[in-house]
């Protein structure tokens, strides 16, 4: 079986660079003097050695172990997963990330005690979850071995929620290690001085290719549907994956991608937009309305139902509370889940202009959408490379829009308009 790393797709300068780390730190527990029963020592001399040392190009930027690391690169590139795995390899018996011992299993499932998983459900990660968060990490590892604190979409902390983390990063507790996840370690994601307190870790978008081989081997699927798939999903491998096996997610994308030959007038693009609209709101709310309903039980369970006698009244008024928080937090991921559907279409009709510019020019570059090639190249003699270009321009316009809070609906209706008139 292959080990925790397996899974992270075409990233092999990352994997040799966690590997070393991880073995750095399986180094530095075994050493006489540990961590723990001699204080900071051990680390606070590796972070001295880090921070002494500027950050572009250390000597050596895998060695040694550090207590706070940066995942980037973008969408579907694995951060989380090249985060997770690194977390497994830190709490592996073996120190390796064997995959198949205790540490490494309860790891990747989510339930190791000392490893825990933040990722936003709304639009921001807020200070009260990074505060009490910040606490718990600052107990000793009941495992022994490291208190993990992995942050999925740390560009989405607000500002206090950042101060409270970096507080923790700038004084580490000495067996505690932050694993942030974010696109880049641009300002607009990532504070510079949380920045400079990490070791970064850059994931590249993975080649088509290796994507469609994890497909085949790993999830069984058939070499022709794993390669269209790996190509469509531009580098994403869930999204990949999701292609490849799921046919709502086939026909939403072929939904998206009808939308360019839909365009004959602007009756025409604002139903288009209606359309995009609403199917990514039932997406959405399909993804949620489990989880929702499953934590309104619980918390109904666990509040329960009636209930007389003192302190009843009492109770019932923070039941309402309760309730009213817990309804506040699944509107805000609602709104986010709508939002990242809707980008996904978005990413989906970028790369069908895409495709008709490269036609357009001629370019021998392989197209993202193999199945509707033929429209696209209809559409690059039409339209020309500049008409394709800025019908392009519209649709990358529009995510950048909508992520600067632009009402959704506007933004793409604004874009279809954009869309058809050329
Ligand atoms: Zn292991």
């Amino acid at each position: 079986m292959t080990d925790v790393f397996g899974d992270l797709v075409g990233q092999d300068e990352a994997v040799a660079m966690l590997r070393r780390a991880a073995a750095s730190a399986a180094a530095l527990l075994r050493a006489p003097v540990t961590v723990l029963a001699g204080g900071h020592d051990d680390l606070d001399a590796l972070a001295e050695e880090y921070d002494g040392d500027p950050a572009p190009a250390p000597a050596d930027p895998g060695a040694g172990m550090t207590h706070a690391w940066i995942f980037t690169g973008p969408p579907g590139s694995g951060r989380s997963v090249a985060a997770r795995a690194f977390a497994a390899a830190l709490e592996c018996v073996h120190g390796t990330g064997c995959g198949s011992c205790p540490g490494c299993h309860t790891t990747l499932t989510g339930t190791h005690a000392d490893v825990r998983l933040v990722v936003p459900e709304g639009l921001s990660i807020g200070v009260n979850e990074m505060r009490a968060l910040v606490l718990r990490a600052a107990s000793a590892p009941s495992g022994g071995r490291w208190q993990i604190v992995i942050i999925e979409d740390a560009d989405r902390l607000t500002e206090a929620a950042g101060n409270a983390l970096l507080k923790a990063i700038e004084e580490p507790p000495p067996r505690t290690v932050f694993l942030l996840c974010a696109p880049s370690t641009h300002p607009d994601d990532i504070s510079v001085t949380i920045r400079s307190r990490c070791r970064v870790v850059p994931l590249r978008q993975p080649p088509p290719a290796a994507v469609a081989e994890v497909l085949v081997r790993r999830d069984g699927v058939a070499p022709d549907v794993a390669e269209w798939a790996a190509a469509a999903a531009q580098g994403h491998v869930g999204r990949a994956r999701r292609l490849a096996r799921d046919p709502e997610a086939r026909q939403r994308r072929d939904a998206v991608l009808a939308v360019p030959r839909r365009l004959t007038g602007v009756g025409a693009a604002f139903d288009a937009a209606s359309a995009l609209i609403e199917a990514a709101e039932a997406e959405a709310a399909a993804s949620v309305a489990e989880i929702d309903e499953a934590e309104r039980t619980a918390l109904q369970t666990a509040l329960g139902a009636g209930g007389t006698g003192r302190g009843a009244a009492g109770a019932m008024r923070g039941a309402a509370g309760q309730l009213k928080d817990l309804e506040k937090r699944q509107k805000s991921r609602a709104t986010r889940a709508q939002r990242d559907a809707l980008d996904r279409a978005l990413v989906d009709l970028a790369g069908f202009y895409r495709d008709a510019i490269v036609m357009a020019l001629r370019a021998p570059v392989a197209p993202v959408h193999t199945d509707t090639a033929s429209l696209a190249g209809a559409g690059a003699q039409k339209w020309d490379a500049e008409g394709s270009l800025r019908r392009l321009e519209a649709v990358l316009e529009c995510r950048a829009a909508i992520e600067a809070n632009v009402k959704p609906r506007i933004a793409v209706e604004a874009m279809m308009l954009a869309l058809w008139r050329g």
